[in-house]
């Protein structure tokens, strides 16, 4: 299976998950809401949900799915420990950017278990050559249960050394604390999604503002 970095969403069907990160890496760590108040909420519930996010974020084919969820059904307990593995990896990603974002020292245990993550995907990872030019495919991609972790990791790699990496913002709303990559060309973008986090801030300034 050749990974593609194009990510298409599918269309119609109603999910919990947003894109809005502009990386990989940054949409993994949003699949907690509202992370930093008392009200956050886990997306990811159990292991199917963590395979429909790869599904959707267009790491794993319906094949993978299929297979994996084979997989989870003979051996519930693996299932569970993957998606406790991919939660507290997901936890080091959230950790290592958000202190990138804000210029804080980053947590030398959150960096290693990005590193961890980092050598399975090498491990299971080989170059191909497809018309003039490489590709990475994974190796056995459905075969282990957690083998969605290694695309994103490549991703927070590639991210932590490139120059974009100035560029991951958090979002300014309140308790939001999503991830992003601000691509926007005078790099100014304050929210994770203008239509809900954008307008929401801009409200509860208004009305701060007016009972003030
Ligand atoms: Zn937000």
């Amino acid at each position: 299976m050749v990974i593609s970095s194009n990510f298409v969403p599918p269309s119609g069907a109603k999910s919990p998950f947003e894109f809005t990160g502009g990386k990989l890496c940054l949409d993994f760590a949003n699949t907690v809401n509202n992370r930093t108040s008392d009200h956050a909420e886990e997306l990811l519930t159990d292991y199917p949900s963590l395979v429909k996010w790869s599904e959707e974020a267009g790491i794993l084919t319906p094949r993978n799915v299929d297979r994996l969820h084979l997989l989870a059904g003979e051996a519930p307990g693996h299932a569970q420990s993957a998606l406790r593995y991919a939660i507290q990896f997901r936890d080091a990603i959230y950790s290592v950017f958000a202190a990138v974002a804000g210029r804080q020292p980053v947590p030398g245990t959150a960096l290693a278990m990005i590193n961890a993550v980092v050598q399975q995907a090498s491990e299971h990872s080989r170059l191909v050559h497809s018309k003039r030019r490489f590709d990475w495919e994974w190796v056995l991609p459905d075969s282990s249960l957690d083998s969605m972790l290694w695309p994103v990791a490549r991703s927070a790699a590639e991210l932590l050394t490139s120059d974009d990496l100035d560029y991951v913002r958090q979002c300014a709303a309140g308790d939001c604390a999503w991830l992003f990559l601000d691509k926007t060309k005078n790099h100014r973008r304050r929210w994770c999604d203008m239509k809900t986090c954008g307008n929401r801030d801009k409200a509860r300034r208004y009305y701060a503002r007016k009972k003030a």
